[in-house]
């Protein structure tokens, strides 16, 4: 089958910029970057920030009725009940979230997160009518054993499947390479290519293909920053990208989103 191209596949999506701010910063320097990045982007790009849940309510004042929009960094998958220290995605959903990062391999990594859980915050997220940013991607021993294909159509398979998305819902899976994370040192414009094409055919192969062509985004995340952020939202079945460390600093995510 024909892989899909951005010119002809995704003409009228605006690239999808991601800041992942971790566990990194404090109530005080989440609200200084908040009004730093919102005095300095501007223009039709789909821009999301995702703060550390203590800083979420005082951010989602900070870009109330702003162009940019919040995310969280997780969310669990009841909507609410005996589950102390968890986070209700309807809960995110009230004080403005739009979006939430799930499956990202740092919490796959240290909490044990498993392709159920994912799946069923999945779930959960569009349930309540967020957007489910879905990290897959492997580690660099699996990409050493061959199973790099393999694990991205794993992770994709069994966070999407039997999950419904109805006709306005937005689907984003971001291609995340665990081992250049954090790096410094992104892979290859060519690799995440390949990466993506697996993930879209893994898609065509569950969801109707008009679903998959109006509702799901492919991204890349990895040590972009603001140099190299144009050569993986220049290619075709890449529709933005994900940034973890180079999103902390305003200049420079500025940068990224005005070269992406
Ligand atoms: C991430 O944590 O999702 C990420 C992409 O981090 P970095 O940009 O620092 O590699």
């Amino acid at each position: 089958m024909d892989l899909p191209l951005k010119k002809t596949f995704m003409p009228e999506k605006k690239p999808i910029i991601i800041a992942n701010w971790k566990m990194k910063l404090g109530i005080g320097e989440s609200k200084k970057l908040a009004l730093e990045l919102k005095h300095g982007i501007f223009g039709k790009k789909e821009v999301v920030i995702c703060p550390a849940f203590v800083s979420l309510v005082e951010v989602a004042q900070i870009l109330k009725n702003n162009h940019l929009k919040l995310g969280a960094q997780d969310c669990f998958w009841e909507v609410e009940g005996a589950f102390t220290g968890e986070v209700s995605a309807r809960h995110l959903a009230e004080i403005g979230c739009q979006y939430v990062i799930l499956g990202h391999s740092e919490r796959r990594q240290h909490l044990g997160e498993t392709d159920e859980m994912v799946h069923q915050k999945v779930r959960m997220a569009l349930s309540v009518g967020l957007t489910p940013i879905i990290c897959v991607g492997e580690t660099f021993e699996q990409r050493q054993e061959g199973a790099k294909d393999y694990i991205l159509i794993q992770q994709t398979t069994k966070a999407l499947q039997g999950a419904v998305v109805k006709q306005n819902q937005k689907v984003i899976i971001a291609y995340e390479p665990v081992w250049v994370i954090g790096s410094g040192q992104a892979v290859s414009p060519a690799e995440a290519s390949g990466a993506h094409q697996v993930i879209w055919q893994t898609l065509f192969d569950f969801f109707p293909s008009e679903l998959v062509k109006n509702n799901f985004s492919v991204i890349y995340g990895g040590s972009v920053d603001s140099e190299n952020v144009s050569k993986f939202t220049g290619l075709d079945n890449c529709a933005g990208v994900l940034v973890g460390s180079a999103s902390l600093v305003a200049k420079e995510f500025i940068e990224i989103v005005k070269n992406s």
